[in-house]
């Protein structure tokens, strides 16, 4: 189903503007979209734009989830953590491009939801949380990779202490309403940041993160 528009998808808002890495082409092909929408949305899945789920969230443009994927430079030896996996979409492509994904969602009906998505998708090695996930979770730590899908004012300590050496964090830093995309790098020597562009996500709230 959709399998057309997620090739268009993929070849028209991916490729086009740059998206080269093939595992991350791939994984946007294959991983059906439309399931993690609500029945009334789904045939907005594939198109150019964040679309509303639930709970005032929102899945991310295709092409800002390619490009945060593309950051990371996933392998199969990866762990990797989601934090703020709403419906659950960029956690299947995690859990297709990692060896293992652990998505936390701080929204109860969001985080029981992507579950059953989760399956219906037959995503693998994935792990959902319902809490607070702004500190990161320590009891899987540590990360070689981990995503942050919400806005933060900053990126907490705590997180970047359960980043393992050459291990990547890829978040939108910034205010409520506008962020930039950043890239930390956490080398034998020190943190390596770099930026990658203007975004505007949904806040991140909880401890590490902005107030309700
Ligand atoms: N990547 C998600 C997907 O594929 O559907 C969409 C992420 S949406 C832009 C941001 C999510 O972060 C929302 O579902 C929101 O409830 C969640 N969130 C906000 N604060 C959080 C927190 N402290 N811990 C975990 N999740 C949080």
């Amino acid at each position: 189903m959709f399998e057309s528009e997620r090739k268009q998808m993929v070849e028209f808002q991916l490729k086009r503007r740059g998206i080269s890495d093939e595992k991350v082409l791939n994984a946007m092909y294959e991983v059906p979209r439309h399931v993690f929408l609500p029945e009334t949305t789904r045939s907005m899945a594939y198109g150019d734009f964040a679309v509303p789920i639930t709970n005032n969230q929102t899945i991310s443009q295709p092409y800002i989830v390619a490009r945060m994927l593309e950051l990371l430079e996933l392998d199969k030896s990866d762990k990797a953590l989601e934090i703020g996996s709403g419906s659950g979409y960029v956690l299947a492509l995690l859990s297709r491009l990692a060896g293992k994904a652990i998505g936390i969602e701080r929204i109860p009906e969001l985080a029981e939801k992507s579950k059953k998505a989760l399956r219906e998708a037959k995503a693998s090695n994935v792990i959902v949380l319902q809490e607070d996930g702004s500190e990161g979770k320590i009891q899987y730590a540590p990360y070689s990779k981990i995503l942050v899908s919400a806005a933060l004012p900053e990126v907490p300590k705590k997180l970047l202490d359960q980043l393992k050496t050459n291990g990547v964090l890829v978040a939108p830093v910034g205010s409520r309403m506008e962020q930039k995309l950043v890239k930390i790098v956490k080398n034998p020597s020190g943190f390596k940041e770099t930026y990658h562009g203007g975004c505007a996500f949904v806040p991140l709230i909880g401890k590490g993160g902005f107030d309700l």
